[in-house]
């Protein structure tokens, strides 16, 4: 393909050979998430502008540098979705959903799209599994969620796994905090880096991500803000931690663990696998009170989560994942064959038998070497003057007539214990 034509820079085809590792996912997060009681929720792959720039936050990477912005057929500005939290809040507004019995538990599984800068494990197009939780600030909600990710990334065997967790405490409490913080770093302005440097005021907080080893230097004597919480904020975060405790989920508090939005509440947790390079981070979210608000609805707390799928699959040991069983393969023994053989493997596609056919034309032998490189169970070789089944486990086989009823039922039987 020309260089034009490949896929776009950062973004990456599934194929079918990386298809079981993420259907595996997929249905372990199902069982996983639905037996608690979360529901599957799909909101569209692109929202308005509107909705990022007020519910993930003007002052984030993803606003300023990392969004898919495009002007539709109408003049409407509209964005794809960066992240899930704000579209998934949106659909509870929307809808209505304070009206169910909360909180209101969903769970998803979609791509994202950010412009970043193109990486192992840093994707243009990428996919998240998340839950989020809406309507109670009980913390055995936030403890739910960190028990259920914990879970998550033990049965998917993600390697050397650790959780670091922290409060954010609330608006109020933090405000003060940010005026102290953002006093300490203009007298060490000259240590920090320059995009540090020009964000003290718009950003204070996210002086404690960067890696640039000045502003690390600064930042590890800096003012925490696990120190300032207030009296309600510590007791929701011992709540949640002797949750944890009791769950035997093992986590480190971190007190640079920050996210600078006003919206985010409390409980800030990320999982990370020592088994990834730079990008560590598997997944992670928090409790965002503010949120449902900031986005008109009445103040209605909320807590969730996001996993990088590519992430979970790169830190995990790959493991081989069971092909889909081929219970029958019809081959045709000549041409003259091919209606009655079509019309077998649709019979027995209508008896919920897994089947292929022979769709290429090849020889008898091509056809019996095909179906056993598809590991069937049993081969129907199909002639004019009736059909032979092969028991490809036992090497047997058998005449079995020409009604097309006659050998689903034969398979049928035959595939339990024992076989033909
Ligand atoms: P990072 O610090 O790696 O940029 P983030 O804080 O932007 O991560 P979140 O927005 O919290 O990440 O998203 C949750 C998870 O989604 C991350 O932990 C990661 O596993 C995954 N993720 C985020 N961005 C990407 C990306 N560009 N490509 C692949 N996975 C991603
Ligand atoms: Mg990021």
């Amino acid at each position: 393909v020309s260089a034009s034509l490949q896929a776009p820079r950062g973004t990456f085809d599934v194929l079918p050979q990386d298809a079981a590792a993420r259907r595996h996912v997929e249905s372990t997060a199902r069982r996983l998430l639905e037996g608690a009681g979360y529901e599957r929720i799909e909101t569209p792959a692109f929202e308005a502008t509107e909705l990022f720039a007020r519910g993930v936050g003007e002052s984030t990477d993803i606003v300023q540098k990392e969004m898919y912005t495009f002007q539709d057929g109408a003049s409407r500005s509209l964005t794809l979705r960066p992240e899930g939290t704000a579209p998934v809040c949106r659909a509870y507004l929307e809808h209505g959903m304070h009206k169910l019995p909360q909180p209101v538990k969903l769970w998803y599984l979609s791509s994202f799209f950010r412009y970043e800068r193109a990486q192992a494990g840093r994707y243009r197009q990428f996919w998240q599994v998340g839950v989020e939780a809406i309507g109670s600030a009980d913390p055995a909600v936030d403890a739910e969620v960190i028990v259920l990710l914990h879970m998550l990334l033990a049965e998917l065997e993600v390697r050397d796994v650790r959780l670091r967790l922290a409060s954010l405490g609330t608006p109020a409490s933090r405000a003060a905090y940010r005026e102290e913080l953002k006093a300490y770093l203009h007298t060490h302005a000259e240590q920090l880096s320059p995009e540090v440097r020009e964000r003290i005021d718009l950003n204070p907080l996210r002086a404690f991500d960067a890696d640039h080893p000045g502003t690390r230097e600064v930042m590890a004597a800096a003012p925490r803000l696990l120190d300032h919480l207030d009296a309600e904020d510590l007791d929701h975060f011992a709540a949640v931690r002797a949750m944890l405790d009791a769950a035997g989920v093992a986590y480190e508090v971190d007190s640079a663990l920050v996210r600078g939005l006003d919206y985010y509440t409390r409980t800030l947790f990320e999982f990370t696998s020592d088994a990834l390079g730079a990008q560590s981070g598997v997944g992670g979210g928090g409790r965002y009170d503010g949120l449902i608000e900031q986005l008109g609805g009445a103040p209605t707390p909320g807590v969730g989560w996001a996993a990088g799928i590519e992430r979970m699959l790169l830190a995990a040991d790959a493991r081989p994942h069971p092909a889909i069983p081929v219970d029958l393969f019809v081959a045709r023994d000549g041409d003259g064959a091919a209606v009655a053989a079509f019309a077998l493997a649709h019979r027995a596609r209508g008896a919920q038998l897994n089947v292929q056919m022979e769709l290429a034309g090849r020889s008898l032998k091509g056809q019996l070497k095909q179906a056993d490189r598809a590991r069937a169970r049993y081969v129907a070789v199909v002639g004019e003057a009736g059909t032979v089944l092969k028991d490809m486990q036992i090497g047997e086989q058998e005449d079995v007539g020409t009604d097309a009823d006659a050998v689903v039922a034969r398979v049928l039987r035959g595939r339990g214990p024992g076989g033909l």
